[in-house]
């Protein structure tokens, strides 16, 4: 079984009153949090323990009872009678705390020794400790109880007392087949939440490399993610090679116009105060502005790629690694846009990643070499080119390709989608490297000219990476194929509008 983690988030409904005494609550919270680390600080042996070994010794450096009357540093001074599950709900967060800043702090020295053994300079200054407290408090069980579908009672500190609180939930039902984790009690502005991580099992995916080479109908989605119209190209294949469907998910356009607005604003902003105060952000307002649409933009097309990988039984989702940025060059708006037109496909990737692992859907990434190009039917080199210009040369960007090995015609984001797919297979199968490729689609070939794709093995011209005549068998699978070419057409035709709205 394999398990998804995922937060439900609730807006709660409360009185005037309550609001000030969550944030008391939050507040009393961070004090004994801040209060742990320092106890930590001055014991840090406690953190090569395990963490329950910890929680024990830090109680009883701190905590009051009868057979440890005197503690060495007594919480009693932040506060009486906590109870004792909102304390180590803290001592929890303490320790996480406690432990990220000495590994950062243990990896600081190590660089500067290493520098310092070369004879270099370091000036690398060393990781702080948090300065200021700002945890959301979890409620473990026991701080929360008859939790229903619209209220939960809660037990806060109002500032003066202990208290159970009850409060009115909206939002998203909690599911009733999923395992809930403790909740935890979260401020957004001036509205209080609660967050509860929910995990959900499921039948475990079977590996990638296992589902490859063990299952030829294993289906196989693979997405090119482009900065242009089409921001994702998605198509499935099976592993043997077939392609049943291909879907292009639009947007790029409307996105980037948008990024241009918010960038000319903020250009314009910048020359009228002439100068930008140097580790200030300026035009927050804006740059949030521009954050949040890339952010919209990358969840829906996330979930429009994983709905697509769903519907047509896909069992892995496959992309490039993403290569570095070569910004053009150009105004700056430009290169700032193209920047983060670079920065949502990252976001992309990431949201589709774990939307699909809850769906039981593995997502790998691929060698970005060239994949717009090669040829996805024979591996050679291919020419990219303008609509109505000559099919030679290489234009980057240009929506078409054309290879002059094999014939294929096609476009090109979805040529780079179908490389990508058959990189993964070609990753796992190393005796299948000289297999049959599937041949694109004949639709696909040029209208224009008229040249059919020549699908008689024996004509096509030498190639470099495949063999001539064990191309010659790649018909074995014309069936699905065939049966594939009407799904195909049928997917093209459904346009792959997505709704922003900024
Ligand atoms: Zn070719």
């Amino acid at each position: 079984m394999a398990k998804a983690t995922t937060t439900i988030k609730q807006v709660l409904n409360y009185g005037p009153d309550h609001a000030a005494w969550f944030a008391e609550n939050a507040a009393l919270y961070n004090r004994v949090c801040a209060f742990y680390f320092d106890v930590i600080q001055a014991h840090v042996k406690v953190l090569d323990l395990s963490h329950k070994e910890a929680l024990t010794a830090l109680e009883k450096l701190t905590h009051t009872t009868q057979s440890n009357p005197t503690p060495v540093m007594p919480l009693s001074e932040i506060g009486e009678d906590l109870p004792a599950l909102f304390r180590r709900a803290a001592i929890h967060a303490a320790l996480g705390s406690a432990r990220s800043f000495h590994s950062h702090l243990q990896k600081w020295q190590k660089r500067k020794e290493k520098a310092l053994a070369k004879g270099k300079k370091f000036h690398e200054r060393p990781p702080v400790p948090p300065r200021t407290w700002n945890k959301s408090a979890t409620l473990y069980a026991g701080m929360w109880k008859e939790r229903g579908s619209s209220s939960i009672v809660l037990k806060v500190w109002t500032g003066t007392c202990w208290s159970w609180v009850k409060v009115r939930i909206t939002g998203r039902e909690l599911p009733t087949d999923a395992e809930l984790g403790s909740p935890q009690l979260i401020r957004k502005g001036h509205q209080w939440w609660v967050h509860t991580p929910i995990e959900k099992q499921f039948k475990s995916p079977g590996k990638i490399e296992k589902q490859v080479t063990t299952n030829a109908p294993t289906k196989i989605c693979a997405v090119d993610l482009n900065i242009n119209e089409n921001i994702a190209v998605c198509t499935i294949q099976t592993v043997e090679g077939s392609i049943l469907a291909t879907t292009f998910i639009g947007g790029g356009r409307e996105i980037a116009g948008f990024r241009k607005k918010q960038l000319g604003r903020i250009a314009r902003n910048r020359r009228k105060t002439g100068m930008i105060a140097p580790g200030e952000q300026d035009n927050v307002d804006l740059w949030n502005k521009i954050r949040h649409g890339d952010e919209q933009v990358a969840h829906l097309i996330s979930a429009r790629i994983v709905q697509f990988a769903q519907t047509h039984e896909a069992t892995i989702l496959v992309f490039e690694h993403l290569g570095n940025l070569r910004p053009e060059r150009g105004k700056y708006s430009k290169r700032s846009n193209e920047k983060r037109a670079y920065w949502m496909k990252g976001r992309i990737f990431k949201d589709a990643k774990y939307k699909a692992y809850n769906e039981g859907i593995l997502t790998s990434r691929v060698n970005p070499r060239n994949t717009s190009r090669e040829c996805a039917r024979c591996r050679s080199l291919v020419a990219r080119y303008e609509e109505g210009k000559e099919a030679q040369g290489y234009t980057y960007g240009a929506p078409l390709v054309s290879c002059p090995e094999c014939g294929m015609r096609g476009n090109a984001d979805r040529n780079a989608s179908l490389v990508i797919g058959h990189r993964l297979v070609l990753r796992y199968q190393k005796s299948v490297q000289g297999k049959p490729l599937a041949p694109l689609h004949a639709e696909r070939v040029s209208r224009d000219t008229g040249v059919e794709v020549c699908q008689d093995a024996e004509s096509v011209g030498p190639r470099p990476s495949t063999g001539n005549a064990r191309h010659a068998d790649f018909n074995e699978h014309g069936t699905a194929q065939d049966m594939s070419l009407e799904m195909e057409k049928h997917i093209l035709d459904i346009a792959c509008q997505l709704r922003f709205s900024f």
